[in-house]
Formats: structure tokens, C-alpha cells, sequence
């Protein structure tokens, strides 16, 4: 993409009510517009990071053999009756509206009713079983504080997967690899170092449910480390865990989280709530076992923001950045201009996702503030010196010296076919 394309300008102005670092980056690099308070708009740059994203995590819950979907984001009162959670005293974070002709409707805050509900459709033998959904969908919750950026919105997006399964013992192996896959996306979102699987209150079923935990000084969680054992565990639960796990409280070491995700393992009570059940192979009604698994999409992108920074600006893990280059067009000679753009639809056509700041009115210094800012793993400048040199002059966001490079040198860096 060329920057002279692109409708967004980095800004030095903030919201003054914008009290976190992730949203203050993010709206400076013209990544999120803000709405209102935890109301934010992904931008071109922010969509692509959005995007990068779910793509990791769709592979890795497609792996697992779950069929991608979007569920709708007006709810039915009905749907959520029978389990209680339509009532304000139990869900306290509820968008409520009617319908023209006074019917109750809800703005989707969870899918868990609303897919038992659906599969009342779908489900009907033992052999329809096991089935897993997920989906990417914008979650609205009428959070109470929303001072966190995009890291707490009162409309976000989620990941949220639901399994169906014939007995516990198949819903437990799914949900076990469903953790392996949870560690796979945070390793490859580059936060799988400082994410932990920790012990969390909730879980129909078992005692505990799982969150995944990533230690961030802006989370609002606090959990309890246990580094030699590998194990974590969410303050709410402390006392009940650590009896559980035969450990002492005084062997744990205490640090601020954000939660990514959450599975829980809800054994056939929201089957039986609901009256979902399959006929077994002896003609039998039986109840499912249910298996819900979320990640906090945008959440996510808030926790590396807080995570990787520097005073320039922002700084992507290159899995999740919204472009690999940055190529910055340094003049307006015709042979600069040629070079540029020649390298430009090179490395495109080489599948590299390059930003093109061709513009005539920056300066190189403004030039190579916005590429820090941004965050964009590697800046690459053709200038006059450069052509002059038959080299490119190479910098990785994360590194402070330039390198002079060959075209061939750096599509090797990039991993990239020339
Ligand atoms: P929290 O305790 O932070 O309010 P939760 O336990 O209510 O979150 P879940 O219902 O488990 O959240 O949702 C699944 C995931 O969605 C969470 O693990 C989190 O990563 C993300 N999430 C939840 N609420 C928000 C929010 N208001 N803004 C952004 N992401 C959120
Ligand atoms: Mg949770």
C-alpha cells in the first residue's frame, strides 16, 4: 500500500480522556479512532494487525476441526431465559433493546445460549457428535469501566469456539488440545513466553475453568506464579488451588495479567437447561457435553501494544505486523522514483506486505518517525545514495544501526523468493 493512499496521518493529538498506552499508540499511528469510551474503529493499519491476528488463530482452531461461522448480533429474550442469565441481577453488563412491535431483544455480549439454541437444529443422533463452532464477533458489554484502551471495550472482538460432544472423557481430550492450540496462538502472537494457563474461578463442571494470563503491568488481573512447577493461578480462586495443588501460598510469587482467553468446561448443564440432547445408539435420550473456549481478539492487539513499545512508538512482533516493510522513497529524481517503485511491486509480488511511503511532502526525518512510530519491522530507504551505491540501506525496528544491503540480500532476509 502506498501512504499517499492511505487516509490516516499520524497525530500528536490524543483524546485528553485517553489514559492508556495501547489506545494513546494506536490512535497517534492512526490505528483505531475512538467512538467513546471503549468504542473504538480499526483503521486501515489496525484492521491488518485485527486480521493477522484471527488469521493465526483460524488456523489453529481450524486444526482442531472446528467449522468457522457468524452468529447474528441481535439475541432473543427467549434463548436466554431458561438458563437465568436474560436477568440483569445475574449478566450485569447487558445492551437491551425492543423490536418496533415491543419484543425483547438482547445485543450479543456471549453465543453460548444462542448456539444450543441453533443446534437444537442440527443435533439429533450420536452420529452428528462431535461437532465444534467458532466464530470472530463483535461482542457488546456494557462494562462499567472502560480505561483500559482497547484492551476493555464495551464492544469488542472476540473468538469464541463452543464443542459438542456424546461423554465427558471425549469433551475433556478436546479440551486439552484445545490448550495446546491456545499455546500455539500466543507463541506465534509472540506473548507466549509471558502467557500462563492458569487456574480460574467458573466451569460447570470441574472446579476450576481456565484462563490464559499474560503478564502485563496495564492487565487489571492479578495472578499467583509458580515458575519452578509451571503453574498460575487467578487470585479469586487462591485459597481453593493451592489446598488443591498441595502448594504454599508463600512459594508464589504475585504479578499483574491481562486475560487472552478462557475455556471452560461446562458438562451437560447447559444441555439440560436448555433441552438439547441426542439419541445414543440404543435409541436412548442423552445430554451434551459442552466445551466453551474465548479469546479477546482486540484485546490481544492492546496487550502487544502494551507489551512492545519504545519512546518512538510502537513495536509488532512480525507475525501480527500490519506490513513487513517500510520502504521509504528518500527525493524525487526520476532514477529514485524508478528504483523505488521497482522495489515496491518486487517485493509485493514476492508476497511481501509492504507499506510505500512515496510521498514528496515528508522529510526524511518525518518519514522514518512515522515508520518507528507504526512499528513496522523493517525500514528499507532508497535514496539518491542508495541508487548511487547499487545497495539499499536496511533497518529492523528493532535494531538502531542501518545496513547497506543488497535488493538479493534483503529479500534473503526476508525470507522472500526474489
Ligand atoms: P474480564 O474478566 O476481563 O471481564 P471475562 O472473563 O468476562 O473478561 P470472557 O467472557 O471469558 O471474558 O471472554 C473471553 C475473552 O474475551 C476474555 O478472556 C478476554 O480476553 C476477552 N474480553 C472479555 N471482555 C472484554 C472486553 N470488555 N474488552 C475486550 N476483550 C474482552
Ligand atoms: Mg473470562
Amino acid at each position: 500500500m502506498r501512504v499517499t493512499q492511505l487516509f490516516t496521518r499520524t497525530t500528536k493529538n490524543v483524546p485528553a480522556d485517553e489514559v492508556s498506552k495501547n489506545a494513546q499508540l494506536l490512535i497517534q499511528a492512526g490505528f483505531v479512532y475512538k467512538e467513546m469510551a471503549g468504542a473504538y474503529a480499526y483503521l486501515p493499519l489496525g484492521l491488518r494487525v485485527v486480521e493477522n491476528i484471527k488469521q493465526i488463530v483460524r488456523e489453529e482452531m481450524n486444526a482442531l476441526g472446528s467449522n468457522e461461522l457468524i452468529m447474528t448480533s441481535l439475541q432473543h429474550k427467549d434463548t436466554w431465559l431458561p438458563t437465568g442469565r436474560w436477568d440483569d441481577k445475574v449478566v450485569d453488563i447487558w445492551f437491551k433493546s425492543h423490536l418496533q412491535d415491543g419484543t425483547e431483544v438482547g445485543l450479543a455480549w456471549s453465543h453460548e445460549e444462542p448456539i444450543v439454541q441453533m443446534l437444537q437444529q442440527y443435533v439429533h443422533s450420536y452420529k452428528d457428535l462431535p461437532i465444534s463452532l467458532y466464530q470472530f464477533q463483535t461482542k457488546m458489554r456494557n462494562e462499567l469501566r472502560a480505561k483500559s484502551g482497547i484492551m476493555r471495550g464495551r464492544e469488542f472482538v472476540m473468538k469464541d469456539m463452543y464443542s459438542f460432544h456424546t461423554n465427558a472423557k471425549d469433551l475433556e481430550q478436546y479440551y486439552n488440545d484445545t490448550i495446546e492450540a491456545y499455546k500455539r496462538v500466543y507463541e506465534r502472537l509472540g506473548i507466549g513466553d509471558d502467557t500462563y494457563v492458569t487456574f480460574a474461578s467458573g466451569g460447570a463442571f470441574t472446579k476450576f475453568s481456565h484462563e490464559f494470563q499474560t503478564i502485563c503491568e496495564a492487565g487489571e488481573d492479578i495472578i499467583y506464579l509458580h515458575r519452578a512447577k509451571n503453574v498460575a493461578i487467578n487470585e479469586e480462586v487462591i485459597d481453593d488451588a493451592v489446598k488443591e495443588l498441595g502448594i504454599t501460598r508463600d512459594e508464589l510469587e504475585k504479578v499483574k495479567t491481562a486475560e487472552v482467553g478462557n475455556i471452560f468446561n461446562f458438562g451437560t448443564q447447559k444441555t439440560d437447561e436448555m433441552g438439547l440432547f441426542y439419541t445414543d445408539a440404543d435409541g436412548q435420550q442423552q445430554s451434551l457435553h459442552i466445551g466453551s473456549y474465548g479469546i479477546g481478539i482486540t484485546r490481544v492487539m492492546g496487550v502487544i501494544v502494551e507489551k512492545y513499545s519504545d519512546e518512538k512508538g510502537i513495536v509488532w512482533p512480525e507475525a501480527v505486523a500490519p506490513f513487513r516493510v517500510y520502504l521509504a522513497r528518500l527525493g524525487e529524481n526520476d532514477d529514485v522514483i524508478k528504483a523505488a517503485d521497482e522495489l515496491y511491486s518486487h517485493l509485493t509480488q514476492a508476497g511481501v506486505a509492504v507499506l510505500y511511503d512515496d510521498r514528496n511532502d515528508a522529510r526524511a526525518g518525518e518519514k522514518f518517525a512515522d515508520a518507528d512510530l507504526y512499528g513496522i519491522p523493517y525500514r528499507v530507504v532508497v535514496s539518491d545514495k542508495t541508487v548511487a551505491a547499487g545497495k539499499l540501506e536496511m533497518k529492523k525496528r528493532t535494531s538502531k544501526e542501518a545496513q547497506a544491503v543488497s535488493a538479493k540480500e534483503l529479500m534473503k532476509q526476508l525470507g522472500a523468493e526474489a
